[in-house]
């Protein structure tokens, strides 16, 4: 039976051990797939981690908070980076091949994408997007949403600078993508909070120059009740809000696919985890 796991911390709190069982028993496929909290200090502690696991017989590994820029990192150097791994930033599934060759891969985009286009219908082509933060996370959105051809995406975020840092990296993408600074008199029609502030009921501090009326507001953070952020877009007559649980999935479904050569079927999950929930 093959091995992988989930590697982060803390960890505790991490879904994709279900997800990935719910996926096994649905597709048919034996294995097991764990959380495992590693406390890694420096990145060499990292490389060693990862070692010992791949030692351990793991065939992979989901790397979550605070280690994916390390482990990027890691596989640049071993020249194992995919397309959308290099330019997010980030890793977030490692495929041990062999002892010299491990691959890296970034789902979460694709999962953002999967989730706003198949489970929520919502459009992406010819449209204004707005992303708020220029985190990891809204690195690798902005490459995937990117890739379905919006009409611009505009960055802002709290440090300016990291969000013209962000821009600069995207300067060849065939839509406009820029970082901006208040006030802005363009419309959006998709927003996304890339970030961290609804895990601590935290409002964007930009948030007072955005106009949410009649858009699409999608936090990438999830929760039982509705996020911080969501209630706020609701109360600014919203079009429609979703949270990231379907991201989540989505991006688990994402790396199941590139371990298993097999796509699951994410509505079921997602449902049962809401319920759960
Ligand atoms: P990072 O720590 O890399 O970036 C956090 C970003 O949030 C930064 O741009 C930071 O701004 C900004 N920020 C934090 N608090 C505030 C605030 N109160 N007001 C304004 N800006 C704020 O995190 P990630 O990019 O990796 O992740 C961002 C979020 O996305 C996390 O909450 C994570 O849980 C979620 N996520 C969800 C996924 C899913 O599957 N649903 C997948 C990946 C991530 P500054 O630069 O100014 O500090």
């Amino acid at each position: 039976m093959k091995k992988y796991a989930v590697i982060g911390n803390p960890i505790s709190q991490s879904l994709s051990p279900f997800i990935h069982q719910q996926f096994a028993k649905q597709t048919g496929i034996e294995l097991s797939y764990e959380a495992l909290n590693r406390d890694c200090a420096t990145q060499i502690h990292l490389i060693q981690t990862l070692t010992q696991l791949f030692n351990e017989d793991y065939s992979g590994l989901n790397i979550t908070l605070p280690y994916k820029v390390w482990a990027f990192n890691i596989i640049q150097e071993k020249n194992g980076l995919s397309t959308r791994a290099a330019q997010s930033g980030a890793i977030n599934t490692l495929t041990f091949i062999n002892q010299e060759t491990w691959l890296g891969d970034n789902t979460d985009g694709v999962g953002l994408v999967r989730d706003l286009t198949n489970n929520l219908a919502w459009p992406i082509k010819d449209i204004n997007i707005l992303v708020l933060g220029a985190g990891g996370a809204a690195r690798g959105a902005i490459f995937a949403l990117a890739q379905e051809k919006p009409s611009c995406i505009h960055i802002l975020n709290r440090d300016s600078l990291k969000a013209e840092t962000l821009a600069k990296i995207f300067a060849e993408e065939s839509c406009e993508i820029k970082s901006i600074t208040p006030p802005f008199t363009l419309n959006y029609q998709l927003i996304i909070n890339a970030t961290s502030g609804s895990l601590w009921q935290q409002l964007p501090t930009t948030i007072q120059y955005v106009d949410a009326k009649n858009a699409y507001c999608y936090d990438m953070v999830y929760k039982a009740s509705p996020t911080v952020f969501s209630a706020w877009a609701t109360e600014k007559q919203a079009k429609s809000t979703s949270d990231g649980f379907g991201m989540l999935v989505e991006q688990a479904a994402e790396s199941f696919l590139k371990w298993h050569q097999v796509m699951p079927n994410t509505h079921p999950i997602i449902h049962q985890l809401r319920c759960n929930l």
